[in-house]
């Protein structure tokens, strides 16, 4: 199977829909950022026309890839948490890909971000066991050894005092709950030893929105691993997307 070198990039998430072409060599984007509002409620097909006008707007004709906020297994949808329920056992590559004419390729929306970070980002990350956490409507996670991805790990909800920890740690619980960054911190770093109660990582990358602000909240946490801000901040899901697009392929 050949390899594109360009690609268009769709990352989906809860408030919006953004795009690019992106060169899949470099990590540069080619195109400006086009975006859309995520419908309500975001139905499969309601997304789908989506995907088509931001194919359209950006007069793109080539392979795409598509990221997705829950499990992706070899395009369909496992969960979708923070989505329409009727996403459930959905076939997102063969519905995106006649609703825009293109082949689509999706994949989880941390794995991509992880993917690009891995490619682009901290040359730390391309080594020993990393864990790349996405903190934003919900937690994404995405882990690697020595630069290979392990999909679809959802460690945003693994159990904490008997419930989901995704509700109580997100950075959407940082608003909801009027947190100040020590606050929020606090709940972070008792997710954080958790997870290192489960895995040995030898890197923590973080990212979403929150990441822009690390210097707030990254030096209370106590892990053992060095913790990372991700460094391809609000392209890194667009960037992953095209890769696994530009593959024909998500990685598994
Ligand atoms: C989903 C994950 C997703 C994360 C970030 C979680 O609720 O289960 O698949 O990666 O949110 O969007």
């Amino acid at each position: 199977m050949s390899t594109s070198t360009k690609a268009f990039g769709i990352d989906i998430g809860g408030t919006a829909m953004k795009a690019a072409v992106v060169d899949v060599a470099s990590g540069e984007l080619l195109s400006e950022r086009f975006r859309f509002d995520t419908p309500q409620p975001a139905t499969p097909q309601a997304m789908a026309s989506v995907v088509a006008k931001l194919v359209t707007v950006a007069n793109w004709s080539g392979p795409v890839g598509c990221t997705f906020p829950g499990i992706v297994r070899r395009g369909m949808i496992g969960s979708a948490v923070n989505l329409d329920p009727s996403w459930n056992d959905v076939d997102a590559d063969a519905l995106f890909s006649r609703a825009c004419g293109n082949e689509v390729t999706m994949l989880n929306d941390a794995d991509a971000a992880g993917l690009a970070e891995v490619r682009f980002g901290s040359q730390r990350a391309r080594r020993g066991v990393v864990l790349l956490l996405t903190f934003g409507t919900g937690i994404g996670s995405a882990l690697f050894l020595d630069g290979r991805l392990l999909p679809n790990t959802e460690l945003g909800h693994i159990e904490m005092d008997g419930s989901d920890a995704e509700p109580s740690t997100s950075a959407a619980a940082k608003v909801r709950d009027g947190l100040d960054w020590e606050q929020w911190a606090a709940r972070v770093d008792r997710y954080l030893l958790a997870l290192e109660r489960l895995l040995a990582p030898d890197l923590i990358v973080v990212g979403g929105g929150v990441s822009e602000e690390a210097e707030k909240w990254v030096g209370l946490l106590h892990t053992r691993a060095p913790i990372e801000r991700a460094l391809l901040g609000n392209n890194a899901g667009i960037v992953g997307a095209a890769l696994a697009g530009a593959e024909g392929r998500a990685p598994a």
